[in-house]
């Protein structure tokens, strides 16, 4: 962990899946050897494509480490946003991306205005091992969109190289409990229920779990022609038939 003393709010965005309960374990952890863990704040954004557990699963995360909870929501949720667009979201249009972190930069942007001087920290659980585009991420760099005035803000991945060993390891010794959806659903990895980026396993448990989210994006794909994913239709998936 880096030196967390100059920041004048050290930020944990939690998602409620497993790598951000860790950046909120090791942030508390440092937090408190350094003496800063009143200027730790968490933010969850909510984008009404949840798992139907995560706000409370994070809440939960929350009050266990003693750690004050901002949850945010975008201007639109996502599936609104689906549906008026009438198309998914894809690696090439990532607008579901956008909306979840535009939603936490006006929260920075409203709690510290430009004008307002301060050093912000914003804690993210990337890990290399997850993809391609996070694989050439840093560890520690200036956030370019929030800094402004006499605002810095810094991004800061502290598990960037951690593996999924360490990930489960960390969380089992400390007893807070991770989302359900792993333990009682088998999901390898936890996103917004239905993820055009999950496997097909992940999508049916988040079927079962947002059925009204399934048929919101079965909807979606029988008014418009376009399927969630290229060439591979939601509904497909969910009857267990792939292309
Ligand atoms: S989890 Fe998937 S659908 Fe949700 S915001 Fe991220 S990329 Fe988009």
């Amino acid at each position: 962990m880096i030196d967390l003393t100059p920041y004048t709010m050290i930020l944990v965005s939690l998602s409620g899946g497993k790598d951000s309960l860790c950046i909120a374990l090791e942030t508390v952890k440092a937090a408190r050897e350094q003496g800063v863990f009143h200027r730790l704040m968490a933010v969850h954004c909510d984008t009404d494509a949840e798992w139907f557990e995560t706000p409370s699963v994070v809440r939960n995360h929350c009050r266990l480490l003693d750690i004050p909870l901002q949850i945010v929501h975008p201007h639109r949720g996502i599936p609104d946003y689906i549906e008026q667009r009438g198309m998914f979201p894809s690696m090439s249009c990532r607008f579901c991306t956008s909306l979840k972190t535009s939603a936490i930069e006006k929260f920075v942007r409203s709690l510290y205005p430009a004008k307002k001087e301060c050093k912000i920290l914003s804690v993210t659980g990337e890990r290399r091992e997850e993809s391609p585009h996070r694989a050439k991420l840093c560890e520690f760099e200036i956030h370019h969109t929030l800094t402004a005035g006499k605002r810095q803000v810094f991004h800061y991945r502290p598990i960037l190289d951690w593996d999924v060993v360490k990930v489960w390891d960390t969380i089992n010794k400390s007893g807070i409990p991770p989302h359900p959806a792993y333990t009682g659903f088998g999901n390898e990895r936890l996103s917004c229920a239905l993820c055009m980026f999950a496997c097909e396993k992940d999508l049916r448990n988040g079927a079962r779990n947002r059925p009204d989210l399934a048929q919101r994006y079965l909807e979606v794909e029988r008014r418009t022609g376009f399927t969630f994913r290229y060439k591979q239709s939601l509904k497909d998936i969910l009857s267990g038939e792939t292309q």
